[in-house]
């Protein structure tokens, strides 16, 4: 009765393949809730629009642009936008499934979504991305909002972008809507503290499973990949604990320290330089980038896109710990590698989760239009996170399950009772 969609191709590496085995394998932990499983394998709503604008050479561009709303059993969708060429519907949706998931596993009163536009910033002057972003907002202004469906920063778009989205919401809606929006800039709204919050919820999670499994941080030796702002902040916050970070991939190359990499002069670094990359940073050699996963380290940060570590690749990682800050960084046959292997992984539904909690906290911030310390914020996003952790190390334990089916197992165990008690309309 339940047929496949037939809008998506997924392959068992895609980033959808991945969701939908991901969902296969916590399946058996459901229980009498079982039957709405097939409720965690297809989006609610999603909707492709069309992004036309004028380019700075009076020429017209078009762009295709999604916003999924995955799952609304449990509040508002909530999910980031990403600007990237090879943004597809189906990426968008296993995005959006993430977040749902994500949401659920930290016990946040949100549903999932994502969305997405299929453009590559790099190329466009700062007025023509301005356009992108005002004219996309508009075309998906008829689902979001502050109480259905709230947008936030991912791969490519920054508070800028997250400022040009609240306002042209808020002049549709007329009148100022801050909430519409989370990762603002602080003066519109935001809050302290969300910037580097996933990065700081990479580090907390880290520094918990290195704790319970007897991995001292000083001088623990730490790989990571993509050095924006999950990866350079989570970098950082582990060298801040003593570990040494000995080598950086990004999307310009790999370099390598043996003996730690200055993490304040390569964030300068790459700041400053015309690609943003670490590619040419003086004080590190290069390295070939496949070389990367065998770098010999304590701990591996994946933090740039999905799909990076195959089976092959999960082989040659001599870490102890994996922390995922990416969303999906891993495939299913390469988690089955690290299981076999005792390799440890936190999976990114809770590793990553310190961004949107974050984000919770700004938008209940602008709801009250009460501002709290970056100290208060911190100090609730730790506790948040060290408790889902724990909640989830404790079914993990309970089941003999890696901590991603555990994780899956907590949050899809409130996706599906909140369905449950909602009911079905009609
Ligand atoms: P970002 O744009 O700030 O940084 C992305 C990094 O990935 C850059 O360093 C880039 O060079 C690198 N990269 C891109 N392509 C690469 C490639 N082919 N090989 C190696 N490196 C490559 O993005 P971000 O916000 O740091 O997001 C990174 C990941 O974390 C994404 O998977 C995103 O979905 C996830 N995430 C982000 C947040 C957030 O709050 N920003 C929250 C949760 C999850």
């Amino acid at each position: 009765m339940n047929e496949a969609l037939s809008y998506v191709h997924p392959n068992p590496t895609s980033a959808w393949g991945t969701y939908l085995s991901q969902v296969d394998r916590v399946t058996p932990y459901l229980g009498p809730l079982v039957r709405w499983v097939e409720t965690l394998k297809r989006p609610k709503r999603a909707l492709i629009v069309d992004v036309p604008i004028e380019m700075d050479d009076g020429t017209i561009a078009h762009f295709e642009g999604y916003r999924v709303q995955y799952n609304l059993a449990r509040g508002p969708g909530k999910g980031g936008v990403r600007f990237h060429p090879d943004v597809t519907l189906e990426e968008v949706m296993a995005l959006a499934a993430w977040m749902t998931i994500k949401t659920a596993a930290v016990n946040l009163p949100y549903g999932g979504a994502k969305g997405g536009i299929r453009v590559d910033p790099g190329q466009l002057s700062i007025k023509e991305l301005e356009r992108v972003t005002r004219r996309y907002t508009s075309e998906i202004g008829v689902i979001i909002g502050p109480l259905s469906d709230i947008p936030a920063p991912d791969v490519n778009t920054n508070a800028q972008i997250m400022a040009w989205i609240m306002d042209t919401y808020s002049v549709n809606a007329g009148g100022t809507a801050t909430g519409v929006v989370t990762g603002k800039p602080i003066h519109l709204g935001g809050s302290l503290g969300r910037v580097k919050a996933t990065g700081r919820g990479v580090f907390v999670t880290g520094r918990e499973a290195a704790r319970r499994v007897g991995l001292n941080l000083q001088g623990a030796r730490v790989a990571v990949q993509g050095f924006g702002n999950v990866g350079s902040v989570s970098a950082q916050l582990f060298a801040e604990a003593g570990a040494i970070v000995v080598a950086v991939q990004d999307h310009t190359g790999t370099i390598h320290n043996d003996k730690g990499l200055d993490l304040p002069k390569l964030l300068a670094y790459v700041q400053a330089s015309p690609q943003r990359g670490v590619a040419g940073f003086a004080q590190a050699e290069r390295m070939d980038n496949e070389e990367f996963w065998s770098v010999a380290c304590d701990i591996l940060i994946p933090a740039a896109l999905e799909g990076q570590i195959s089976a092959a690749r999960a082989q040659k990682i001599r870490a102890r710990l994996v922390l995922e800050g990416a969303n999906g960084p891993t495939v299913p046959a390469a988690d089955d590698v690290f299981k076999d292997r005792g390799i440890l992984v936190v999976p990114d539904v809770i590793c990553n989760a310190g961004g949107v909690t974050v984000s919770y906290f700004e938008w209940v911030q602008d709801f009250s239009s009460f501002f709290w310390t970056e100290d208060e914020i911190n100090q609730r996003l730790d506790r948040i996170m060290i408790n889902a952790l724990s909640q989830i190390w404790d079914k993990a334990d309970q089941h003999k399950i890696t901590l991603r089916t555990a994780t899956y197992a907590v949050a899809c165990e409130r996706i599906l009772a909140a369905r449950e008690e909602r009911g079905l309309y009609p």
